[in-house]
């Protein structure tokens, strides 16, 4: 056999026992996805997927615009307990015809993609192809604010939610549990009835005051305002009793039954959460609706600053972090995003970016934060809208161009959702200082409609084009990009 065969041969056999090797150890990335209620991770997320499964260009993910992204696929996820997140539903709904924005996050979730792609690095390049599995996580932001429970007793937490319920602003919509709370005994026997009325008051009371348009962050339990698979379960039959001093109960009291709930409640719901799925994320995104907030004026950004600040406390490591010595979490990086950046002006991108960052420093600070490394970012996951210019008064003005859905209005106009409109969303000011203060433009009060998402592109071929975006590209080079060197 002439030597050149041999050598190939010998290479051929090395390639595939690399690949071998490569395919019994391919490395796995953890990514989870969270944010509050309707912030836009299952919008991110199929749009994430899309992306990488249909190539699209992504100039600022190195792998892909360097021609080394060679194939992305789903595969069967390694959790069989966690439900699979339902990217096929998801993605029907966003090229149907017309077009819907997908139904919400309502529970945890999991999804596995893996990318094959040819490595930067020389030595690894002769192993073949490379696989990197990325196990995406959606989760709602809610449950992160749990976490402060597990070091809090049921009378602590009841006194914590008693006064919070008496803040300027909460006062009213906990109006009928406060009353319904005073006409109760904790001493008195247990009773079924009471615990479900007191409960189901607390949980109106919590869902009301996250309805209030200025409100973003929540108050725990997290079950109860997102109670995933738990909705209507006993588990979640329990609220805060006033210890009216006391601090031992008889046994078989209403405060003993609430107690050992709570308790449990932690136990069985909490604890297993963070321990087998917070605790083995690799990196993460927080998605956070900026826009919504500045919206909302100062109140609004003071809650979302608050909200911010409880989620930075999650992701604390260290002696002085909310963690227990049993779980901590090994994030490594965190992505801060502000969604729907599509509701803007490309020139007023860089400006959500910095007022993102200067949140996320206060919040921080207020924290008192160390451990995985935190960027930020702008961005809109699937951009609903094109940009335009409108004259007014002699004066043009840069706009954004799309079909406001039905039932949305601007002043006394309610659209249909089939009509196309142009709407100058106003300019975010240059000092992100400025913004947070409340943030009203030269032209009044930002105009803020939500749009129908863009119509889908059928491909000769079959399938869709992928879906237009801004800077999802530089979410996933922060997030992955390294993995795929
Ligand atoms: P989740 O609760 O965090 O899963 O939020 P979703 O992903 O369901 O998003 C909530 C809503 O926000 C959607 O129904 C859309 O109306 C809007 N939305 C989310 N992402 C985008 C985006 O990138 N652009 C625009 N224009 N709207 C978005």
């Amino acid at each position: 056999m002439p030597i050149s065969t041999y050598t190939q041969a010998a290479g051929d056999a090395w390639r595939s026992m690399g690949d071998f090797a490569a395919g019994l150890v391919t490395p796995t990335v953890r990514l989870g996805v969270t944010g509050l209620a309707r912030s836009g991770k299952t919008v991110f997320i199929t749009a994430l997927v899309h992306n990488l499964i249909a190539g699209a260009r992504l100039p600022f993910f190195d792998a892909a615009a360097q021609g080394r992204l060679l194939r992305a696929y789903l595969e069967p996820q390694p959790d069989e307990i966690v439900p699979r997140f339902a990217y096929e539903k998801h993605l029907g709904d966003l090229v149907a015809d017309p077009p819907r924005w997908p139904e919400s996050t309502r529970r945890i979730s999991q999804l596995r993609l893996t990318l094959e792609y040819a490595s930067t690095k020389f030595w690894k390049r002769q192993l073949g192809r490379q696989r990197l599995h990325i196990d995406i996580v959606d989760y709602p932001g809610e449950w992160l604010l749990d976490l402060p429970l597990l070091r809090m007793s049921y009378s602590e937490w009841s006194q914590t939610a008693i006064d919070q319920s008496r803040m300027e602003g909460r006062k009213k919509a906990a109006k009928p549990w406060l009353a319904s709370l005073g006409l109760v005994d904790p001493t008195d026997p247990a009773d079924e009835a009471v615990a479900e009325r007191l409960s189901d008051l607390f949980k109106a009371y919590l869902r009301e005051a996250r309805a209030d348009p200025h409100a973003l962050s929540t108050l725990p339990p997290g079950r109860f305002l997102m109670p995933g698979d738990l909705a209507g379960s006993p588990a979640l039959t329990f609220a805060p009793l006033d210890p009216g001093g006391r601090d031992s109960f008889p046994r078989g009291s209403l405060w003993t039954m609430m107690e050992r709930r709570y308790e449990a409640y932690k136990a069985h719901v909490v604890r297993p959460f963070f321990r087998d799925h917070f605790a083995r994320l690799d990196r993460q995104i927080v998605l956070i609706d900026v826009l919504a907030a500045l919206n909302g004026g100062g109140p609004a950004v003071a809650d979302l600053e608050r909200a911010m600040t409880e989620i930075m406390e999650c992701f604390r490591s260290g002696s002085n972090s909310l963690w227990s010595s049993l779980f901590s979490p090994r994030i490594d990086r965190i992505v801060l995003a502000a969604t729907k950046a599509d509701h803007l002006h490309h020139q007023s991108h860089d400006r959500l970016e910095a007022i993102l960052a200067k949140l996320a420093g206060r919040a921080m600070a207020r924290a008192e934060y160390a451990g995985a490394e935190v960027r930020v970012l702008a961005m809109a996951a699937i951009r609903a809208t094109r940009e335009g210019e409108a004259k007014r008064g002699g004066e043009i003005l840069p706009c954004i161009v799309g079909y406001p859905l039905e039932g949305e209005t601007i002043g006394r106009r309610t659209f249909d959702g089939n009509e196309k409109f142009a709407i100058f969303p106003g300019d975010l000011p240059s000092d992100p200082a400025l913004a947070l203060q409340g943030w009203h433009t030269e032209h009044g009060e930002m105009r803020f409609v939500r749009f129908r998402p863009p119509n889908p592109v059928p491909l000769p071929y079959g399938g869709f084009a992928s879906f237009p975006n801004i800077r999802l590209d530089r979410a996933l080079e922060t997030l992955i990009g390294e993995s795929l060197a």
